[in-house]
């Protein structure tokens, strides 16, 4: 018999601006138990280090995720003719203590591994990843890293502590839970600390690709090299940090960099990560309350489609 796949409620079975909105209008379950692919809400903001807002990118990303249609019409991406996918709701985290969160969201990412599910995850701040990468690296060993983001998220320390959203990326490299000579970071840019501040990454044999690299440019032929520098074999995650673009595509966002990536680029990267063994992905930092007109949120909804469109095995049509 063949399986039944959830597919989004159609905007001509309900309209889009009613109903329960669901992350891509796909059914609702509470574990990952018979999936492929789990979306999954991760309301932290405790992490950041200048506007908050993040806790509530979950629920706003979810509302804009109504207008996105079932196919990809440049990609013929075709991610629930492919996977079985549903929306598994929110991290239960805790608003008042930055690492007992840290330790149920991994907790909450295992228990998905457990299923054998993909996690494809929208938050919250970046600092969701490291606890997102300390559950997959258990399962699939180092992974191999596309991190998009207008900072490096590699300082040692921030205000004294070793968890924040600007750590987490020295801290998954210290950890070996990221192959740094497996890693690419693209969009780095504006003002630092000091002259060096992506220095630390390189010396890693990160790869480090600024804004201004990109500027001007296609994307393409950088995901080219970045496909044949990872390899089809390695266990990959994207972690796509929403300011990596340009403020005035993503405004909604706690620390926006002026000179970052089109739209048109993030999607390159996206569907340039199609060939990559994916185990994971993240849309993080997006911000509602500095996202008055809600693009930020919608970009972001579509962005987490072309994730999907971009994991192993996704057919097209
Ligand atoms: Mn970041
Ligand atoms: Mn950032």
């Amino acid at each position: 018999m063949a399986r039944h796949l959830n597919q989004p409620l159609g905007g001509n079975e309900m309209p889009r601006f009613a109903g329960i909105a669901s992350m891509f209008r796909l059914p609702v379950q509470t574990s990952a138990e018979n999936l492929d692919v789990a979306l999954i809400g991760v309301p932290l903001d405790i992490g950041t280090s200048n506007r908050t807002g993040a806790r509530y990118g979950p629920r706003q990303i979810r509302n804009e995720s109504v207008l996105v249609r079932p196919y990809g019409m440049a990609t013929g991406a075709a991610p629930f003719d492919s996977f079985q996918v549903a929306d598994i709701g929110d991290v239960a985290l805790n608003p008042y203590n930055l690492l007992k969160s840290i330790d149920l969201i991994e907790a909450f990412y295992r228990d998905c591994l457990a299923h054998a599910a993909i996690p494809v995850s929208v938050g919250g701040d970046h600092t969701i990843t490291l606890p997102i990468l300390r559950a997959l690296a258990d399962t699939h060993g180092p992974l191999a890293m596309v991190h998009v983001d207008a900072h490096a998220d590699i300082n040692d320390l921030m205000f004294g502590e070793r968890i924040a959203h600007g750590t987490i990326f020295r801290r998954a490299i210290e950890e070996q839970l990221i192959d740094p000579a497996k890693m690419v970071q693209i969009g780095l840019r504006a003002t630092g600390y000091s002259a060096d501040d992506f220095d630390w990454s390189r010396k890693q044999g990160v790869r480090v690709v600024t804004a201004e690299d990109c500027w001007y440019r296609s994307l393409a032929p950088l995901m080219e090299e970045v496909r044949i520098m990872i390899g089809p074999d390695t266990p990959a995650y994207l972690s796509f940090d929403i300011d990596g673009l340009d403020p005035s595509v993503a405004p909604g966002t706690g620390t926006p960099e002026p000179g970052g990536l089109t739209g048109s680029q993030g999607l390159e990267i996206i569907r340039g990560c199609c060939g990559l063994k994916l185990v994971g992905c993240d849309l993080v930092e997006v911000s509602p309350p500095y996202d008055t007109s809600g693009n930020t949120a919608l970009l972001a909804a579509n962005l987490v489609f072309e994730m999907l469109g971009s994991l192993p095995g996704c057919k097209r049509r």
